[in-house]
């Protein structure tokens, strides 16, 4: 149940303020690519293994290699255990962040091949999915995966009338006890500043909507830096 007016964040930040920042490439030396990518309690690390001739054949496709996007939360992410192996949620995010990211790719030159991106959440505070992401799309770069931009990716939304970024679980679900707030996951390439993935949970209005999208695109501007940064620290990490 609301407990009125959202006037104040339970974390102290400002409505349009993400959590603290922290990106690390290059986190696991065997694979292809590899990053983490943290914000505030949520951390997604990404592994990218390709590409790679794919099997079966008939799944093959002569013109260009294909992504194929796994995302999984450890089961000790949160406080209740969750169980290992794919969910209906977990198949929903695989699925939107490999269109995201399918978007920037570039696999013309590897025809008949996959690039496999394994996104693991080992702690999770919401904001998984686009956590997710940004680690996926510096693990893709750091693999020498062409791409034509960059994504950086940032959940917005609205809490009772107050419009917000980088919600946490308790803006994203506890605060309202069971109804949530307005949570709207949102991927913007580096470049041309499309927007590569958008989803809406919840209702807001049309003036609200753009609003949020200017808040999105602004954040995004600031975690780009942080995923470029680390790009360039290869083995270092960036806070
Ligand atoms: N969560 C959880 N158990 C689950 C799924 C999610 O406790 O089985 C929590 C977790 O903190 C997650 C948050 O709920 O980050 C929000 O989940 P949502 O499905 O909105 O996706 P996300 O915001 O993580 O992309």
């Amino acid at each position: 149940m609301a407990k009125g007016l959202y006037t104040k964040r339970n974390s102290g930040r400002k409505m349009d303020e993400v959590r603290p920042m922290s990106a690390k490439v290059g986190i696991v030396p065997s694979a292809d690519g590899s990053a983490m990518f943290e914000t505030g309690k949520t951390r997604a690390i990404a592994v990218v293994r390709g590409p790679r001739t794919l099997h079966p054949q008939h799944l093959q496709n002569a013109q260009t290699g294909i992504l194929r996007v796994s995302y999984g939360m450890m089961p000790f992410s949160v406080s209740d255990r969750i169980r290992p192996g794919p969910n209906r949620r977990s198949e929903e995010i695989s699925k939107v962040s490999e269109w995201a990211l399918s978007s920037v790719v570039d696999l013309s030159g590897f025809p008949n091949t996959v690039v496999d991106v394994f996104i693991q959440i080992p702690q999770a505070d919401a904001g998984t999915r686009v956590a997710g992401l940004n680690a996926a799309a510096m693990a893709l770069a750091h693999a020498g995966i062409p791409m034509k931009e960059m994504v950086s990716a940032i959940g917005v939304g609205k809490i009772d009338k107050t419009l917000v970024v980088d919600l946490d679980k308790y803006e994203d679900s506890d605060y309202h006890e069971g109804e949530g707030s307005t949570d709207i996951p949102v991927v913007v390439t580096s470049r041309t500043k499309n927007v590569a993935l958008l989803q809406l949970d919840g209702k807001i209005s049309i003036p609200e909507f753009k609003e949020t999208m200017e808040m999105a695109k602004k954040a995004c501007n600031e975690i780009l830096k942080v995923q470029m940064e680390a790009l360039k620290n290869i083995g270092g990490s960036n806070e």
